[in-house]
């Protein structure tokens, strides 16, 4: 749709990106669409819709050929996410497997722990999350509380995260936690740590406001004894790489937003001209047709600054501030949009089995988690004082 008014999209441009498109709205429509509903039932999706993923070529596209991936660009993983999350289908959780996750084990992943996990990721026979959050701390994440001693030849977790999405269907998950060596706290390190080792235990999955198809749930650590081999990356530099990695987690969840937008006005054209009011079609109204052209005007100013972000990644320049931006400023329009187009929905846009009503349930975390938004704008700020300070001194050295 809107394809005479919509800039074309030069990150998506190639014969491969529109390929990527059609197999993933094809897999949507046959492989996800049929049982979203029951999944939001579930608290969960299937296992079979992750292998059918891996199957179909879906997950973890940026993974080296050599450990099972694609080996393409980030600009693959992007189509899909927006894709997805225009579509309206926030259950299955592959963005955060791929996007987030994957890179983790990519980058700071040693051979062996690359060749153990992300074949099996790329095929969906392993799922993945992340901790990070626990239930005293999520912004202020150097106050995490769940440690790992060293205990010689193993470490030991002791701990609890929560609000984990992917948590309950996980077979593996990077963990953060304050490291013990000697009884000296050295730093945060990230540990990979499978599902069925002794001690650790998974909460339920919570009954959430939105994206009811996502198994987001608590993880419990009980004297977890996990081999040395699990360290992920080098000890104490945890917090480092989160820090690194969660550019490209805002970015994911930017262009879950700008897919979003995208749907909802989709969604909203086609009702609106159809629904009838006082004998004419609601988007008769000259309401509606400039509340229709302001929604398709902010979302394309945002296409274009994620479209730039994302080009950004590829070259490896996207920097903290960039991502921050796109994050808050793509998930604020969403919200916008949304909302408006459950008003021009009238009362159908309240009732769940609406594509518009599921997306205003559903998008409101969008603010909250990779960060909240109020701690982007911290973080863009903190660069510009810097930027500003740094300034500073070199004028005042000269
Ligand atoms: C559905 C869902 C899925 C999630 N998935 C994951 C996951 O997979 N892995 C994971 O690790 N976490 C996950 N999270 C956690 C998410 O990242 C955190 O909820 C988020 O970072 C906010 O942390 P908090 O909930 O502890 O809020 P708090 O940190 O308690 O914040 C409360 C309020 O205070 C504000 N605030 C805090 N500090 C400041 C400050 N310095 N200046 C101004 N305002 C401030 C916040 O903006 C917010 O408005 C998920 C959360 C949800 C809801």
């Amino acid at each position: 749709m809107f394809k005479n008014i919509k800039l074309k999209r030069s990150v998506y441009a190639t014969e491969e990106h529109e390929l990527l498109q059609k197999t993933t709205q094809h897999f949507i429509e046959k492989e996800i669409a049929p049982y979203h509903a029951q999944w939001e039932e579930d608290s969960m999706v299937s296992r079979e819709v992750w292998l059918k993923a891996g199957e179909t070529g879906l997950l973890c596209l940026d993974v080296p050929e050599q450990y099972g991936g694609a080996g393409l660009d980030f600009s693959f993983c992007a189509l899909i996410t927006e894709e997805i999350l225009k579509a309206g289908y926030s259950g299955p959780g592959f963005f955060l497997h791929s996007d987030i996750v994957a890179p983790y084990i990519v980058d700071y992943g040693t051979e062996e722990q690359k060749k153990k996990w992300l074949p099996k990721m790329c095929t969906g026979e392993v799922i993945t999350a992340i901790g990070m959050t626990e239930p005293s701390c999520g912004s202020d994440l150097q106050a995490l509380k769940t440690t790992a001693e060293d205990r010689g030849d193993h470490y030991l977790v002791n701990g609890q995260k929560t609000f984990i999405t992917n948590g309950y269907m996980s077979d593996l998950a990077i963990i953060a936690a304050r490291t013990i060596v000697d009884g000296e706290f050295i730093g945060i390190s990230l540990f990979l740590i499978e599902a069925d080792r002794a001690g650790f235990s998974k909460g339920k999955p919570f009954k959430k406001v939105g994206m009811k198809a996502q198994d987001t749930c608590e993880l419990f650590f009980d004297n977890v004894e996990i081999p040395k081999d699990n360290l992920l990356g080098e000890i104490g530099k945890g917090f480092v790489y989160m820090m690194q990695k969660l550019g490209r987690e805002r970015l994911s969840v930017a262009l879950m937003a700008v897919g979003g937008a995208e749907g909802a006005l989709e969604n909203t054209i086609v009702y609106t001209t159809s629904r009838e009011a006082f004998k004419q079609p609601v988007a008769a109204f000259q309401n509606t047709q400039f509340k229709l052209a302001e929604l398709a005007t902010q979302l394309q100013i945002h296409q274009t600054f994620v479209d730039r972000c994302v080009e950004l990644y590829c070259n490896k320049e996207l920097s903290a501030e960039t991502a921050s931006m796109a994050k808050y400023s793509c998930t604020d329009m969403h919200q916008h949009v949304v909302d408006e187009c459950v008003q021009l929905h009238g009362g159908y846009g309240y009732m769940w089995e609406y594509y518009i009503a599921r997306a205003y349930a559903d998008n409101r975390v969008a603010r909250i988690y990779a960060g909240t938004n109020e701690i982007m704008k911290l973080l863009i700020s903190r660069g510009l004082l810097r930027e500003m300070h740094e300034a500073n001194k070199r004028a005042a050295k000269k």
